[in-house]
């Protein structure tokens, strides 16, 4: 059995192609050039077929051939003899008191992966105050930071986002010290149909508006199965995002960079997390390999176009990364790149010694950044009472689990 959701719509097309009728296909055949034409029918009948299909499935919500009520009988047998429509096994979704939603699936060999649904508004209430929903993040008003991650006041019908934080394998091999998911070491990457269905599912449960691969796992060390993911999420007859909306995330693996752009053409996050080579060597090993000479060298080189930017991720760890001096390096680095930096307060776990520094230290470091002209924004922890953090559910549940099931709000609309 061949799995739908491993297929983009012209492989699926290909796959059609035997089963294409063409009218009069004999008196055609004895045509001049008859067999060419004959072809040229059969596959663009095909592609019509694989785009209905892709658009019942992926638009339409349905799982079973038989209720595809549009395509012939004979096509439908075809189908259910050779092509599986893949499900996950929900074992845990819980949200969180600010609306966080965080999902455990289980994967055919029983193996766990996590994903995360974080709704935004345009505009939402932190303790007394209001504050601009951004980009990437919340404009950070001098708010504490404790306070801004418990958001009890989230009015669900104005949500502008949902964005969905998905896995990329199980496990990561890169050992970045300060995340539980690097600290747990690599099991497996996720197959193109176990990515693309950890999206479809979620979609099935709530009107997802925006991707991150910023879940579990380095995206680029799955590079083929998470680009070619990518063309299933951005076609226009699968899930049809727009490349602004969906965004990978590395820790800087360079050549999967490149990779990744000659397949498809999304959006990407640079998790930079320092300043200097020493200083990223001690947290990020990738660094050893690709130093930040030449992990920003490939970031120049990435066809951006239309007032796109790259997202450089930087945990603030206290005392480590979070100085004065620190934030004008990064200033300087990032001189010529079209760019945001996203700030993250170190999210602390027990797998890791690093410390969250001060809300003042933050908002210094976000200063300096600003005022050197760069979008710089914080990212508002958000999900803490459900470990909504980066491999916190997976490490804390293990394998399977008994199932809380969560309350659906596919109802919920969105303005975006
Ligand atoms: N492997 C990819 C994507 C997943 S990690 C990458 O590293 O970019 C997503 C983001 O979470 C990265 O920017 C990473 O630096 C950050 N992160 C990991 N553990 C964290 C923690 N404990 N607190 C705050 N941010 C963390
Ligand atoms: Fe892997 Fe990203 Fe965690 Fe580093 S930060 S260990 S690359 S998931």
């Amino acid at each position: 059995m061949i799995i739908f959701q491993s297929l983009t719509k012209t492989e699926l097309a290909d796959l059609l192609l035997p089963v294409s009728v063409v009218k009069y296909e004999r008196d055609l055949m004895l045509e001049e050039g008859g067999p060419e034409k004959v072809l040229l029918k059969k596959q663009k009948q095909a592609l019509l077929r694989a785009r209905q299909i892709f658009h019942w499935v992926y638009q339409r919500y349905v799982t079973d051939f038989d209720l595809m009520s549009d395509l012939s009988k004979d096509l439908r047998t075809f189908l259910k003899a050779n092509i599986q429509i893949y499900r996950l096994t929900e074992t845990y979704a819980k949200q969180s008191e600010d609306g966080t939603f965080k999902f455990l699936w289980k994967l055919e060999d029983q193996k766990t992966i996590e994903s995360v649904i974080i709704p935004a508004a345009l505009k939402e209430k932190v303790g007394d105050e209001v504050i601009d929903a951004l980009e990437d993040g919340k404009r950070y008003s001098g708010i504490e930071t404790e306070k801004a991650g418990l958001n009890k006041d989230l009015d669900t019908d104005s949500w502008a986002r949902l964005t969905a934080c998905v896995s990329s394998q199980v496990g990561c091999a890169m050992a970045c010290s300060f995340c539980l998911t690097g600290v747990q070491g690599l099991d497996r990457s996720l197959g193109v149909h176990e990515v693309v269905t950890q999206i479809h599912e979620l979609r099935m449960r709530a009107p997802i508006t925006n991707i991150v691969f910023m879940g579990m796992g380095e995206p680029l060390h799955n590079v083929k199965n998470i680009a070619k993911a990518c063309q299933i999420l951005l076609d226009e007859d699968g899930m049809n995002f727009s490349k602004r909306k969906v965004t990978v995330s590395t820790s800087g693996l360079v050549p999967g960079i490149e990779e990744l752009y000659q397949v498809t053409d999304v959006s990407l996050a640079i998790s930079l997390n320092s300043s200097t080579d020493e200083q990223r060597s001690q947290i990020m090993p990738v660094n050893r390999r690709w130093p930040i000479k030449e992990l920003l060298a490939a970031c120049r080189k990435v066809p951006l176009g239309g007032h796109r930017r790259i997202t450089f991720e930087y945990v603030l760890l206290k005392d480590f990364n979070d100085k004065p001096e620190d934030a004008h390096r990064v200033a300087k680095l990032l001189k010529g790149i079209p760019s945001k930096v996203n700030l993250i307060p170190f999210n602390e776990h027990s797998g890791s010694e690093f410390k969250r520094p001060t809300d003042k230290t933050v908002l210094d470091f976000q200063k300096i950044l600003i005022n050197q002209g760069y979008t710089a924004t914080v990212r508002i922890s958000r999900g803490r009472d459900i470990l909504a953090a980066c491999g916190q559910l997976r490490s804390l549940f293990g394998t399977a689990r008994g199932t809380e099931k969560h309350k659906d709000f596919t109802q919920s609309s969105t303005t975006a």
